[in-house]
């Protein structure tokens, strides 16, 4: 047999909830024989685990980056992002936590609208094709939220978190958690259906287009920068306060 068709044995580990993503339950670790040299990116990424979720590789108890080649005997530790990371290896992790804008895929409207409630910036648009999330990820240096774990696997991808529940309350403390953006939220801020700012304005510039009760009643009104809906502390304001208190519970 000649040398360079010779296999590459390589042992894996996959640390914390990286688990969510083996294809195989049967455990963390997992033997492999790679028929050619490949990069750990590449091989991390077989397993079903998008690089954006790796947050430090180390290869024989030393860090590695992706692009390195997988050598014979190898033994490969997987970590995600986790608080740990602050004192286990802190200059060698792959990925950054002060990302504050996001792109999320067409099936996470709820969760968009809960970013947006906190004043986080969230483009959304709910038949976005893949090549277009990923070009409102790159261009605006945006993280990409999505459940689509192929996606994130895109070489473009930067920064992307991959939500593992499928409720949007637990998926919002997920993206806080995640990024770190519990000193970052500005509630109310941030128009609910376009992601534009919302701005302080006049009651007499926009009476006109005030309901006969809501002119009576109330007397303070934000418009959006972008769309021009007007915003008030109506009765809908106690059920959006109600679950700003709920998101914030889950910090
Ligand atoms: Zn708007």
């Amino acid at each position: 047999m000649c040398d360079n068709v010779k296999p590459l044995h390589v042992r894996l580990t996959f640390h914390g909830d990286l688990d969510f993503f083996l294809r195989s339950k049967s455990g963390r670790s997992v033997e492999r024989a790679l028929s050619e040299r490949t990069s750990i990116k590449d091989v991390i990424e077989s397993y079903g685990v998008p690089h954006p979720e790796v947050d430090l590789i180390l290869v024989d108890g030393e860090p590695a980056y992706f692009s390195r080649v997988v050598e014979n005997d190898a033994k490969v530790d997987v970590y995600p992002v986790t608080a740990d990371r602050r004192t286990f290896f802190p200059e060698k992790r792959l990925q950054v936590l002060d990302v504050q804008r996001f792109v999320a895929d067409g099936h996470l409207g709820k969760l968009v609208r809960d970013l947006r409630l906190l004043g986080l910036d969230a483009l959304y648009h709910p038949t976005a094709e893949d090549r277009q999330l990923l070009d409102m990820a790159t261009m605006g240096n945006r993280a990409l939220l999505t459940r689509d774990r192929r996606l994130l696997m895109h070489a473009v991808v930067q920064h992307g978190y991959c939500l593992r529940s499928q409720q949007p309350l637990e998926q919002t403390a997920e993206v806080l958690r995640r990024f770190d953006l519990a000193s970052m939220l500005a509630p109310f801020s941030r128009c609910l259906r376009c992601n534009a700012p919302l701005e302080p304005v006049e009651k007499a510039t926009v009476l006109e287009q005030l309901e006969p009760l809501t002119k009576l009643y109330y007397n303070e009104f934000r418009r959006c920068a972008g769309c021009g809906q007007i915003y008030w502390r109506g009765s809908h304001f106690a059920k959006l306060e109600a679950r700003v208190a709920q998101l914030k519970e889950r910090l």
